[in-house]
């Protein structure tokens, strides 16, 4: 599950980690409000509006703009929220935005030069330790800085059972060429830091910028924070910031029925049982010339209520030009599963797609017999590639 920045940097900020501070806002009055308490706070004229979307690039989208007074946060924010926002990350009709944080500047000029450096926490798979990457050469692309100068690329991996020494902080400030004051805050800033990550459970960290500012004060501008799924039963208030406005609302929807839904991007729609026979359906349908349209696998209990609530599910993504069913009788009898998917198919009424329906397994014969003697626009095969190849055929 990802998190909006406002709200990693709420997650970063509990554990003792120094942020930019700034206040979310629905709408440009709300906007305005936040402004006016930061400027009471912090004693800065000037703001941040940052779109609140789960995509990173929003300054090159033009989802990050400087506000030096308040009519400029008014109209800024009036601009940004409602805008979608296209970045390097988003798809081509880009990102609807719904808040944006007001965030105090905190690139003001001062006794020093600012500095932004990148860094982030994560898991390096290869060997099972958690990971602190970083590089002074944050604030910009980091995937091009990692293809063409990889060596400013620095790593720290730490050992599970001492957790983050002190003499790695001091390494972490050290290579990030700094001194005095800005030095041991950042040794501080990487610590909390890392706590945070540990203690949240989560699967990524990025801060990009980590910022020197001008009076050496070291903060996190931005935060990309991912957290495990596995673990959120035990964190009940980072799950509770969930923002299903973020998410593909038919795999929220297909979640709420307990179907296990990923939308791709094909036109052949998939129902499944079993993760492994739907990977390999997927496999088939590519090898045939086709897309898949989903993955989709309604679990053991392939029932007549279970099969049109998929069905509908399928149905919802208007690219889908054919339905494949390819179910295994193990548990579960073919004549039983064929049965709900003619009375699903009856129920529906105006499914215009054509449905090639595999069974094999437990009185897979009979399940063939009913499918066939249905009347329905619904074509049965008993072997894999039959059915992959038929999928074919009604798409050309
Ligand atoms: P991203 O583009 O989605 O990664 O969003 P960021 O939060 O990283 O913001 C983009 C850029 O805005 C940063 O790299 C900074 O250069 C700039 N920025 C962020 N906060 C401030 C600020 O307080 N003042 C100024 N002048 N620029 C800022
Ligand atoms: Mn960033």
């Amino acid at each position: 599950m990802n998190l909006h920045e406002y709200q990693g940097k709420e997650l970063l900020s509990s554990f003792g980690v120094r942020i930019q501070r700034g206040i979310v806002a629905q709408n440009a009055d709300e906007a305005v409000a936040a402004a006016e308490k930061l400027t009471e706070e912090t004693g800065t004229g000037w703001h941040v509006i940052k779109a609140q979307v789960h995509a990173g690039g929003r300054g090159k989208g033009g989802g990050v703009k400087l506000a030096k007074n308040l009519e400029e946060v008014k109209s800024i924010s009036d601009q940004i929220i409602g805008m979608d926002l296209v970045t390097p990350q988003t798809s081509a009709e880009g990102k609807r935005v719904h808040q944006v944080l007001v965030a105090e500047d905190v690139y003001y000029p001062g006794e020093t030069e600012t500095s932004e450096f990148y860094m982030s926490v994560l898991l390096n798979r290869a060997n099972g330790r958690n990971m602190i990457m970083y590089s002074t050469e944050g604030g910009m692309d980091i995937e091009t800085v990692a293809e063409e100068t990889p060596h400013l690329i620095f790593t720290e991996e730490i050992d599970p059972a001492s957790g983050l020494l002190g003499f790695q902080a001091r390494k972490i400030a050290f290579n990030l060429g700094l001194s005095g004051a800005a030095f041991k805050d950042m040794t501080k800033f990487v610590s909390a830091l890392y706590r945070a990550y540990v203690e949240s459970d989560s699967s990524l960290f990025e801060i990009n910028p980590v910022l020197k500012t001008s009076d050496n004060k070291i903060m996190a501008v931005d935060a990309k924070v991912t957290l495990d799924d596995n673990a959120l039963y035990r964190h009940k208030d980072l799950a509770e910031m969930r923002d299903l406005r973020e998410e593909n609302q038919i795999e929220v929807e297909a979640g709420a029925l307990g179907l296990n839904y990923v939308d791709l991007d094909g036109n052949v729609g998939c129902m499944v049982n079993g993760a492994g026979l739907a990977m390999a359906t997927m496999d088939l349908i590519k090898q045939a010339g086709g897309e898949p349209a989903n993955f989709l696998d309604v679990g053991g209990t392939a029932d007549a209520a279970r099969v049109e609530a998929a069905f509908k599910i399928i149905l919802k993504d208007p690219a889908v030009k054919a339905i494949l069913i390819n179910i295994f009788g193990g548990i579960v009898r073919c004549d039983r599963v064929a049965q709900g998917v003619i009375d699903a198919y009856k129920n529906m009424g105006n499914i215009d797609v054509p449905i090639i329906v595999r069974l094999q397994g437990t009185n897979a014969d009979i399940a063939k017999e009913l499918i066939d003697n249905s009347g329905l626009d619904v074509m049965s095969a008993t072997e894999f590639q039959e059915a992959a190849d038929k999928v074919q055929t009604v798409l050309a």
